[in-house]
């Protein structure tokens, strides 16, 4: 018995003796690169090839990359890719934007006509949204959605990569495992590489600065006192991702002094100005709303 779970992994839910002749066994090595295949952890469906060099992930991964919801390559389909893979003219998301012609007309079907095509389609994608170049890049637990906020709270390809797992799971949407995911897999040097491979080769890693929220635009913070689990640069950094600045003393100027665990005399000159005080959670709940 199978279910839908995770998305569209299915789930087997149970062997129903009658039916099966033997029992069913989950596969302990890679069907493609004869790695060791391991099941995370018992709460997800999903079990997976350790080798990060494996060449049917490395397949698919190009194929999840170029995907309409991604990158959205016309013309970069499976079986151009495994042709393109099997003549070992590409090796990584980067070597897409290094295609030539000449590469591309020793494919089958493939004419000059085509193969321009392609190379337009190729040199547009580099204009994608950083939201889709987020999701494009497979990061797990990261779809479309997960994407699209991590780029509109960030506004960088750079934020996003330096952000850290309590500035993730300070934003609403962006769960616990979530977290781990995108910081796990941002401290891989291959993931380093890998941006800085397509920074260079001219792709978007900017949300247009209309689209980025900039709620706290103009608002002045003061922090005083200790705020659990974030230091005091990361709260000045989630203020100033959405437009705040982050002040050292307390004036008629100040909008908000965030107040934490055993606060100074910050708090005492802010009750005395009437500036708004904010403990911790009002202040998450600022930057969440
Ligand atoms: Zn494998």
């Amino acid at each position: 018995m199978i279910e839908r779970a995770g998305d569209v992994i299915p789930k087997i839910v149970k062997v129903t003796q009658k039916l099966s002749k033997g029992n069913f066994t989950a596969p302990k090595i890679c069907p493609s690169c004869n790695a060791k295949i391991i099941k995370e952890d018992l709460e997800q469906v999903a079990y997976r090839c350790v080798n990060p060099s494996c060449p049917k992930q490395l397949e698919r991964g190009l194929l999840h990359f170029s995907s309409r919801g991604a990158m959205d390559i016309e013309g970069l389909g499976e079986a151009v890719v495994i042709q393109l893979l099997g003549r070992g003219l590409i090796k990584n998301f980067g070597d897409i934007y290094r295609l030539k012609e000449q590469d591309l007309l020793g494919l089958e079907l493939f004419a000059q006509k085509k193969a321009q095509k392609l190379l337009n389609a190729i040199e547009e994608s580099k204009k994608q949204s950083l939201s889709r170049l987020i999701y494009a890049l497979g990061i797990a637990n990261i779809g479309e959605k997960a994407a699209s906020v991590l780029a509109k709270h960030f506004g960088s390809m750079d934020a996003v990569s330096n952000a850290n797992e309590s500035q993730l799971i300070s934003i609403h949407e962006i769960g616990p495992v979530t977290a781990t995911c995108v910081v796990g897999f941002f401290a891989q040097p291959q993931a380093r590489s890998l941006i800085e491979d397509l920074r260079k080769l001219g792709l978007n890693m900017k949300q247009p600065k209309s689209q980025v929220s900039n709620k706290l635009e103009g608002k002045k913070f003061v922090f005083t006192g200790e705020i659990e689990g974030i230091s005091r640069d990361q709260a000045g950094e989630m203020v100033k991702v959405l437009g705040g600045e982050v002040v050292s003393s307390v004036s008629k100027k100040t909008d908000y002094v965030v107040a934490g665990e055993n606060p100074g005399s910050k708090y005492q000159t802010a009750m005395k100005l009437g500036v708004v005080i904010l403990n911790e959670k009002q202040f998450k709940e600022i930057l969440n709303d």
